[in-house]
């Protein structure tokens, strides 16, 4: 039987140099046992991975800024499978763009109406500077989501929203959005790569974070599939 999905890979791999919130080093590997140490017939490398588990392609759950939220580990496996809308903003992005609702009204008129339980990503194109976290970084000066934007999307019972920047917000307007979206006990995926690669609508998204106990964040390797 042949896999009825075409598969996108929507993840940035993690490196040394992935951008990350505070600019500094968020993701390191660390040898703890090399091949030509090991005293086994079969050779071995033993890693250790130290991150911010808020790195890269991830997560963000409730309990990111809400005492008592659900987890990363609490997350329903039906929210993080899900139907997939992308709504493209990347002709206007720019660093001060805000995403507004007339935004998702114009994606409306042309899809139709948001499905509930649906995940939406935000491309705007700014993974492009992937490869330069400073300019990725860029000061928290990146295309953002404004807070009626995710009111509107939380009426329409979107489960999870995604973007292509570090964040939905910009520090200076206060984290609107990650307070509204994570309180409605909903997630963010942030980080968003390879967006440009998907359908308006009419497809799926696997956001699988790594399963950890009373995690706030946590990478995911996030995957678009595509009916063939
Ligand atoms: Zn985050």
């Amino acid at each position: 039987m042949s896999f009825p999905f075409r598969i996108i890979d929507l993840t940035h791999t993690l490196t040394p140099t992935t951008p990350s919130w505070n600019g500094g080093c968020g993701f390191h590997h660390e040898i703890k046992l090399d091949y030509k140490d090991c005293a086994t017939d079969v050779k071995f490398r033993v890693q250790q991975i130290k991150m911010h588990a808020g790195i890269g392609t991830h997560i963000d759950a409730p309990s990111h800024c809400i005492p008592n939220g659900k987890s990363v580990a609490d997350l329903e496996l039906q929210t993080l499978i899900a139907p997939c809308s992308v709504i493209d903003v990347s002709k206007d992005a720019c660093e001060s763009l805000t995403i507004e609702p007339g935004r998702i009204h114009d994606f409306e008129k042309i899809q139709g109406l948001l499905p509930g339980g649906s995940f939406v990503i935000f491309y705007t194109g700014w993974d492009k500077f992937w490869t330069h976290p400073e300019r990725y970084r860029n000061n928290y000066r990146f295309p953002s989501v404004g807070k009626k934007t995710a009111e509107l999307l939380l009426e329409r019972r979107v489960v999870g929203l995604g973007i292509d920047t570090l964040s939905p917000d910009r520090p200076e307007d206060g984290f609107p959005v990650q307070r509204l979206w994570l309180g409605a006990g909903c997630y963010i995926v942030e980080n968003v790569a390879n967006a440009c690669a998907l359908p308006p609508t009419g497809f799926y998204t696997c956001a699988l974070p790594l399963k950890t106990q009373e995690g706030t964040e946590a990478p995911v390797r996030l995957v678009g599939l595509i009916p063939k």
